[in-house]
């Protein structure tokens, strides 16, 4: 099998469970978060913490991108101290953040100037099947950078199709399914906060439809939780869907076309941001509905 040196920032609630994969796979990982607490936790996974991101990118044969939003992962790959720089000729930067197209084509045209690849594999699943290794990763890039990675993938992903041979092709694809993620975790919570409205018990109402042609992923997950009460235990914070729907949304307008649904979920996560519920795992956007 082919082991590889990985570099590794963001290990935050999708990053941890995926560089322990890795790791388990046999590669060695250096990884990098802002908060040292976050390395620190997986030293007993055998994941060798770093003090900063070009420490972790340093002697790396790819380098794994795992932070939140595209101004993180710029200021990881180009700010002070930042991984670029330390990059070999050669190397591959495999960006696995939902940070949108052009943000991807943009950072692959700086880091081609020094002879660094970029491949692009936005994931879905969550972190219970970044856990289990049993992602779905959406894949962009030259065929011979792909190849590098695919040990990688391999150990992240249950399926990793190349979607397309440029950096950012993945990412068009996980737009189209964080439209249908962001309009489908809204639906639940409409729906559940309309069955209390009238008359009905929520959880109830959950067992019921969630087994017939309503049923979806989102009602099931998220449906639970916003059932139960329980935003605190972070799965995927609110803010993320603030920053998923405006990438649609923006993506949308830049082409020409309408996305009605998506852009009411948009304003159902961004009113949940203002409202201070942005940490909060994202089926608290239900208190938008509870509280209009
Ligand atoms: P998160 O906020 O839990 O983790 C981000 C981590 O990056 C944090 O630990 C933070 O400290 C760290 N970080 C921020 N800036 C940094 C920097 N400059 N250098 C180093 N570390 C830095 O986010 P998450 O839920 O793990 O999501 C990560 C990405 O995966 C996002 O783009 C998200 O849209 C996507 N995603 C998340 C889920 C999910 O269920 N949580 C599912 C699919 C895709």
């Amino acid at each position: 099998m082919v082991t590889l040196n990985v570099g590794w920032i963001g290990l935050g609630a999708m990053g941890a469970p995926m560089a322990r994969v890795v790791a388990r796979a046999g590669h060695a990982v250096t990884a990098y978060d802002v908060d040292p607490q976050r390395s620190a936790a997986l030293a007993g996974d055998g994941i060798v913490p770093a003090m900063s991101a070009s420490g972790a990118a340093s002697g790396a044969d790819v380098l794994a991108i795992m932070v939140a939003t595209p101004a993180q992962a710029e200021s990881a790959l180009f700010g002070d101290g930042g991984a670029a720089g330390a990059l070999a000729a050669g190397s591959v930067v495999l960006v696995m953040s939902t940070v949108g197209p052009a943000a991807v084509r943009r950072w692959s045209a700086r880091l081609s100037e020094k002879g660094t690849s970029t491949v692009d594999a936005p994931v879905s699943g969550g972190v219970v099947r970044a856990a289990s290794g049993d992602l779905l990763m959406m894949v962009g890039g030259a065929p011979e950078a792909v190849e590098r990675v695919a040990p990688l993938l391999n150990a992240m992903a249950s399926t990793a199709p190349l979607v397309g041979p440029w950096p950012g092709d993945g990412q068009k694809l996980k737009l189209v399914n964080q439209l249908l993620c962001g309009v489908h975790i809204a639906a639940a919570a409409e729906a559940l906060n309309f069955a209390e409205s009238i008359g009905l018990d929520a959880g109830a109402s959950w067992e019921v439809v969630r087994q017939g042609a309503a049923a979806s992923f989102m009602l099931d997950d998220r449906g639970r939780r916003m059932v139960e009460g329980d935003f605190g235990d972070v799965k995927s914070a609110l803010d993320i869907f603030v920053k998923d729907m405006d990438l649609v949304v923006d993506a949308a307008e830049k082409s020409g076309v309408r996305t009605m649904l998506a852009q009411a979920a948009q304003h159902a996560f961004r009113m949940g941001a203002a409202a201070g519920y942005g940490r909060m795992d994202d089926s608290s956007v239900i208190l938008v509905y509870k509280e209009l």
